[in-house]
């Protein structure tokens, strides 16, 4: 096969733990920097250019969007899928993932446990909106933060409702939210390929930060979930439309809740906590796929002929 990693950055350990995995399975890799690739839009003959060349020879590609360039890199991705080439997670799920409001939605109609979340663009009553989260404490949160950069625990209802107007005077989205205080600093990442969870760990803030991203020098270890965590993980991907997520999850008194699903889930933290090659399962399950997808237009040209 034929495989594109769509990365802005060859040397990140994901990208290159892909690269890998794809070429010592004997795949022809490379690593493509989406914001470099332009496009050409024209009826009937979608075109892909990198370097001058033409990309039309892909079986397959692996967006590693980060969450800065998602508007062009989803661009990039559904540009590949109008040429009729796979995608390991289609673009309307990485769009959808981005923007948590879009995903909160669309868990909560399926039922999927959350933290109580309000969302307002210029509230007449923040007190109003407060309220109907449960009070201080409480999370404010970026719309579109990433790597726990914008997200703010208030602690007492006047810090609530200062960080709010000071967020609504930047012009930000920000989502307010019930802060999980039982979860005591961690979360658990849940890594799904293909509707299973394949690895799942524990990240524990460090002492005096509530947030338990790595980037934000949280640590950590492999974890057992239960059959309620893997389920809600499970059904989370799948509602989104992701075949490869990190779904992230809080322990709440009241049962697992979904912080937020991420599309383009790093692999350092959790081959490394696990030991598993979490980047091999992403390569074999391409390859399924490429199969699945070969076999059926297999079977349609027959039916024409
Ligand atoms: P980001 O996209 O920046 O990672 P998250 O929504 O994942 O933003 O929040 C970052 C971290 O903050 C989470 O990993 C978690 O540890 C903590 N956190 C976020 N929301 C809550 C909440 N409602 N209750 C308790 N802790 C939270
Ligand atoms: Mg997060």
């Amino acid at each position: 096969m034929n495989i594109a990693i769509l990365s802005r950055n060859k040397h990140l350990y994901s990208t290159q733990r892909l690269l890998e995995a794809a070429k010592s399975r004997g795949h022809k890799a490379v690593i493509v920097d989406f914001l470099r690739c332009y496009m050409t839009i024209a009826s009937h003959k979608p075109t892909l250019h990198f370097h001058g060349k033409e990309l039309n020879d892909m079986n397959a590609v692996i967006p590693r969007i980060g969450a800065s360039v998602s508007f062009y890199g989803a661009a990039v991705v559904r540009q590949f899928e109008m040429m009729d080439i796979l995608s390991l997670n289609k673009s309307v799920g990485i769009t959808r993932s981005r923007d948590k409001l879009h995903s909160l939605q669309m868990l909560s109609c399926k039922g999927i446990g959350l933290p109580v979340t309000g969302f307002a663009n210029r509230p007449d009553e923040i007190e109003d909106l407060i309220r109907m989260v449960g009070g201080a404490p409480l999370v404010i949160k970026l719309l579109s933060g990433t790597q726990g950069i914008g997200v703010v625990l208030a602690e007492t209802k006047q810090a609530a409702s200062s960080v709010i107007e000071a967020f609504m005077g930047l012009k930000a989205n920000i989502l307010v939210q019930e802060y999980i205080k039982e979860a005591k600093g961690a979360d658990i990442r849940c890594f799904v390929i293909d509707g299973k969870v394949v690895a799942a760990m524990e990240r524990r803030a460090k002492a005096g930060e509530f947030r338990s991203n790595l980037h934000r020098g949280g640590t950590s270890k492999l974890i057992k979930i239960t059959p309620e965590e893997r389920s809600t993980a499970v059904r989370s991907a799948r509602i989104l439309g992701l075949s490869v997520a990190g779904v992230d999850i809080l322990r709440a008194n009241h049962g697992p809740v979904v912080m937020e699903v991420n599309s383009s889930p790093g692999l350092e933290g959790i081959e490394k906590a696990t030991g598993k090659d979490i980047a091999g399962m992403i390569i074999d399950f391409l390859e399924k796929t490429i199969q699945l997808k070969q076999e059926k237009n297999a079977k349609k040209l027959k039916n024409i002929n």
